[in-house]
Formats: structure tokens, C-alpha cells, sequence
């Protein structure tokens, strides 16, 4: 992508087209936002001074918006044939090096959707201190790769815990030369706060742990208050509302899923200011097909129909009652990477208005995962902006087709212009 990738030197001036902002503010109509460097300089109407040396783009008819953001991805997902009919297989045969890249492949995708920032929750495919992703991140920010700003996580893994049993699935079928990246489990507080210390010395930004009914307060505490001690926000995965409050009680700065809420739960969330990341992504048509064709059982299929109702109803009650909503997807195996924004289309089914499913996907999106240098198009912030064909405020779905994100900018830096190459 090196030869569409260009600094400014100059001030460049969107103008034209409808703003939004991201901050739920109502759209502008012939907005101008003006940006040099990698910052913001300028946002506002017609009134706005053009400086004469500028680079200006047309966006009459288009809108302005900020760059989106999925709080919940794993880039970590094979993209192979051997993948889709025989995942732990091609899993076992996929060796470090090449799960990073296909990472970026997914990870190029989603910068090209229009996603500028994704968090990325570690996984099967990773390693213990998700070295994979931060090699990732390493060359985005070093230039050298095309892909969102990352945030990226670490994720602590138990003896006997789900993601420990689907190695013990794959690894005796391990050939001896094979370089497996595994998550090995730890036990008990002293592991566990040495195995965050680990994450956070490679660079983790944040500490993931799957709560289940086997997980003890003890350990969840210590996971909590290692990753606080550090600067770090604690994630964590939640299904039931039992597991949702467990992890509020253990200080949990974002509930990932949250799957099945009840009045509570969300009523914690709330007083507590903790944020629900949804991930309805994960349950839609598309991700049931993708299952599917990769020969998954109907039950399996069935049940993502049957979680995937629930589900909505509890994003609907929270929203209703004022939880923090933030947009993620967690695509992964499905590698629906490209295809985040389903996301928005699934919560405006739940009752959240366009605008609250944008902000849901900038502005608060961005405050839970800490990059609070983005998220919104105002003065001084970094230059994260997307050129849409068209008005997502009328129809949401436009943010799904490829074709109708038009530029994509990120840090200043015009990453894409759609008519300069070919779509995918
Ligand atoms: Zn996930």
C-alpha cells in the first residue's frame, strides 16, 4: 500500500459532504475539516478559512466521518482452504511467522473497510504475551504495514480453562518441527500476576481473562489488581449475567459479550460506568454461513441462532437503561475481517438510532479501549476520518459495502482513495 500512503506536508481540507462528527452531535451539511501532520485542525462549516496551499477533496454528497473501531477482534485467523475444512489441523501447521502474517492480511482488510483502530483480545492463535500482534502493531506504527491503530491484549489462560482443552485437542497431533503459537495455562495468584508482569513488560495494552463459574475471586482479584497496578484496563469475557457480575465485583473495566444480561447486571454496569462491548457479529447470517461452509455441525449453527436472539435483547434492555455500548465483532475464525461493520446494522436492529451505533463504534468505542486521541472528528485530535459514499444516518448497511468507503485516513495519512485501487 506504500505508493497510495503519503505524509502531508501540507494542510488537506475535506470539504463539502455531510460531517459526523462522532460525538452524537446532530450532522453538519457542507462541512470542512482540515487536518496537517497527523492532527486536526480545522472542523466546522462553510465559514471555515482554506489555507491557499492546501490539498483539497471534494466531498460534495459524501459524509465525513471518523475513522471506526472494533473494541473486539481477533486478528490471529488463519485465511487458508485447509482452515475452512479443518481448522485445529491447519491451526497445528501454522507456524508463528505466518499466523502473524496472515494477521495482517486481516488486519489490512479491516483498514480498508474503514476500521482505523481495532483491540485485538489475543486468542487460540496466539501466544502467551500475544507476540504475534504486537510485532503487528509494531510495523503499523513503524509504517512498514498497512492496518489499524492496535490495541492490543493479553490473555491469561488456566489449566483446564476452555481455550487450555482446545490444545490438548490439537497439540498430541503435533508434529515435533512444528512451531505452535500456544497460550500454556498458569495456576494460582503467583503465576498469574508474573504471567500479566510478562504481558505488559512485552508491551500488552490491556489484560483479557474468560470468567467462567470455576474461576475463583482470588484469582480474579489478583488479575484485576495486577493489570490496574500497571496502568492496564481489565477485560473481561462474560456470557451470563452471574459471570458479568462476577467480573464488576473484580473491578472489570469492560465486559466483553455479555451475552445474557438481566436487570442487575446491567444496573451494576451502569452505576459502575463499565462498558458492554457487544460482539452480535459473531451470531449474524453471514458469520452462521461462513460456519457452515467450513462444515460446522447444525447444532452448533442452531445454537448460534438461538444465543444470537437473546443476545439482542439483552443489547436492547442495556441500551435502553443507559449502559455504555461499544462496537466490537470478535471476528475470528469466521474472518469476517473486512465485514465489522455488521456490527452497527446489528444494533440498530436492537434500537440503538444510526448516530448511536456510530458513536458506539468512534467516540465511546475509543474511550474504552484508551485511545482517547480519536474516536471523534474535533480540533487537535489525530486525523482518523473516513470519506463515505452516502448517508449511513439513512442506511446503516452502507458501511459493509467496500466500495462505498471511499477514503480512509489514518494519522494524518491518506491510507486509501478508493478510485486509486482495485477493491477486494
Ligand atoms: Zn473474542
Amino acid at each position: 500500500m506504500s505508493e497510495e500512503t503519503h505524509s502531508n506536508t501540507r494542510p488537506t481540507v475535506l470539504k463539502g459532504g455531510k460531517l459526523i462528527d462522532g460525538t452524537g452531535n446532530p450532522p453538519l451539511k457542507d462541512a470542512v475539516v482540515i487536518f496537517e501532520n497527523s492532527r486536526i485542525k480545522a472542523v466546522g462549516g462553510e465559514d471555515i478559512k482554506i489555507p491557499s496551499d492546501a490539498e483539497v477533496i471534494d466531498c460534495s454528497d459524501k459524509t465525513i466521518m471518523p475513522g471506526l473501531i472494533d473494541a473486539h477482534v481477533h486478528l490471529a485467523a488463519i485465511r487458508s482452504p485447509e482452515a475452512q475444512r479443518n481448522w485445529p489441523l491447519a491451526r497445528v501447521k501454522t507456524t508463528t511467522p505466518l499466523i502473524t502474517l496472515h494477521a495482517a492480511c486481516n488486519a489490512r482488510r479491516m483498514l480498508e473497510s474503514g476500521f482505523t483502530s481495532c483491540r485485538d483480545m489475543a486468542g487460540p492463535c496466539s501466544s502467551d504475551r500475544n507476540l504475534e500482534i504486537l510485532a503487528l502493531r509494531e510495523a503499523i506504527n513503524l509504517g512498514i504495514m498497512a492496518g489499524p491503530r492496535l490495541v492490543v491484549s493479553g490473555w491469561v489462560v488456566r489449566t483446564g480453562d476452555e481455550p487450555d482443552l482446545w490444545l490438548l485437542l490439537t497439540i498430541p497431533r503435533m508434529p515435533e518441527y512444528v512451531d505452535i503459537p500456544v497460550s500454556r495455562p498458569v495456576d494460582g495468584i503467583q503465576q498469574i500476576r508474573k504471567r500479566i508482569r510478562e504481558q505488559i513488560k512485552w508491551g500488552c495494552d490491556v489484560i483479557k481473562i474468560e470468567c467462567s463459574p470455576r474461576i475463583t475471586t482470588e484469582e480474579l482479584n489478583a488479575m484485576s489488581d495486577e493489570a490496574h497496578l500497571w496502568g492496564k484496563r481489565f477485560a473481561v469475557h462474560a456470557i451470563t449475567a452471574e459471570e458479568t457480575k462476577k467480573a464488576i465485583h473484580a473491578n472489570a473495566d469492560t465486559i466483553e459479550h455479555g451475552t445474557i444480561l438481566d436487570d442487575e447486571a446491567i444496573e451494576m454496569m451502569i452505576k459502575r460506568g463499565v462498558f458492554l462491548v457487544t460482539t452480535m457479529t459473531v451470531y449474524s447470517e453471514k458469520s452462521q454461513e461462513r460456519y457452515k461452509a467450513m462444515g460446522v455441525g447444525q447444532s452448533f449453527i442452531e445454537s448460534l441462532k438461538v444465543e444470537g436472539e437473546a443476545y439482542a435483547k439483552s443489547v436492547r434492555k442495556a441500551h435502553e437503561a443507559g449502559v455504555k455500548i461499544v462496537g466490537g465483532t470478535d471476528c475470528s475464525r469466521n474472518l469476517l475481517h473486512g465485514d465489522n461493520a455488521i456490527e452497527l446494522e446489528l444494533m440498530v436492529e436492537c434500537g440503538m438510532s444510526e448516530m448511536e451505533a456510530i458513536v458506539a463504534s468512534t467516540k465511546t468505542a475509543a474511550e474504552a479501549i484508551g485511545l482517547n486521541e480519536t474516536g471523534t472528528l474535533e480540533n487537535g485530535k489525530l486525523a482518523d476520518i473516513i470519506v463515505v459514499d452516502g448517508d449511513p444516518l439513512k442506511d446503516i448497511k452502507i458501511l459493509q459495502d467496500r466500495k462505498k468507503i471511499l477514503v480512509v485516513i489514518k494519522d494524518g495519512n491518506i491510507q486509501l482513495r478508493r478510485d486509486m485501487r482495485a477493491s477486494w
